[in-house]
């Protein structure tokens, strides 16, 4: 099984009547671009860049980001990078960044909403993605985003930026993909208005599947409800796909979900392009999409759509994939 993986390696993950999805890594350094080559990575799908704030003693330079988002996008040698800007708050703090007490820190003030507020912040990371972005194929998304004006107004802060940079006669790319995670229900609900203006969705579902069930993440007693398969969350990122596709935009996913053996069969049914996940577990999934049918996954996840619990759905996909 091992040799069979590592032959897969350099090649492209197409099921088996020929649809192409890309396979992609989570990352949180620009080190971990090794390991995500290794492993045999079309695209790094999410670079979770709070990780350079959190090993920080005070808030990194535009410099310092500049240089790790440069030698993560070398890394990759022009293979895509969707970097999402700092999601800080929730369960992440900064020691040095002073953050209210709030009672519920997982619906309080962090990611984009953080970043909105303390432009500072926002506008230099941006900055050093920009100036970095010269050095391979970068794109961009936004955390936490809920609604059609938060997209805007960060959307516009990019511009601005970029506008300011190319003033000053620094090179910048221009084809950089401005996109956003779908980890809020009630963004998913207006993911056909979202799509408008977004060049992409990429579906954070740890934070999707929270937020939906009322259930957090990393509460045991309520895992219970934490059913990454229950039809209410494919409908949730069927919604999703769909609405990205009629714009003719992409969707990715970059949550625990991406690289889960019980939900792969269903993503392809409902047609997501891009599956970001742990490196370890990109080869596995490689091998295993080979071996299933797009039209036959869209039969399953019709069905899926329509069942009553997450165990039914579990059912069917052992039917359909036996
Ligand atoms: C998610 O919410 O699914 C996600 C990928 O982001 P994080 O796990 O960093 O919140
Ligand atoms: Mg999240």
């Amino acid at each position: 099984q091992k040799a069979e993986w590592e032959q897969l390696k350099n090649e492209k993950s197409v099921t088996a009547d020929g649809k192409e999805v890309i396979l992609a890594a989570n990352i949180g350094t620009p080190q971990d671009v090794e390991g995500a080559n290794d492993n045999g990575a079309e695209a790094v799908g999410l670079f979770r860049s709070e990780f350079l704030y959190m090993d920080a003693s005070e808030l990194p330079s535009e410099d310092d980001q500049f240089e790790a988002y440069k030698e993560a996008l070398e890394g990759m040698n022009g293979k895509q990078v969707v970097v999402r800007t700092m999601d800080i708050g929730g369960d992440k703090k900064l020691p040095y960044l002073p953050l209210p007490d709030e009672q519920n820190p997982f619906l309080g003030y962090r990611a984009i909403r953080l970043c909105l507020d303390q432009q500072e912040i926002f506008r230099t990371q941006l900055r050093a993605l920009l100036r970095a972005s010269k050095y391979g194929k970068l794109a961009i998304m936004f955390p936490m985003i809920a609604t059609v004006q938060e997209f805007k107004d960060a959307k516009a802060i990019f511009e601005e930026e970029k506008a300011a940079l190319v003033e000053k006669g620094v090179e910048v790319a221009d084809d950089i993909q401005v996109g956003m995670m779908m980890e809020i229900p009630a963004a998913a609900m207006i993911a056909d208005k979202l799509a408008k203006y977004a060049d992409f969705f990429s579906i954070g579902t740890n934070d999707l599947i929270q937020y939906s069930m009322a259930a957090d993440r990393g509460n045991e007693r309520v895992s219970y409800l934490y059913q990454p398969t229950n039809p209410s969350i494919l409908r949730l990122v069927k919604n999703i796909i769909d609405a990205s596709h009629k714009e003719g935009k992409w969707t990715g996913m970059c949550g625990e979900m991406a690289g889960d053996q019980t939900a792969v069969p269903l993503l392809l049914g409902l047609g997501l392009d891009e599956y970001s996940m742990s490196a370890t577990s990109i080869l596995k999934t490689r091998s295993f999409i080979k071996k299933l049918s797009t039209e036959k996954m869209k039969e399953l996840a019709d069905k899926a759509l329509d069942c009553e619990t997450e165990a039914e759905v579990q059912a069917l996909v052992k039917e359909y994939t036996k």
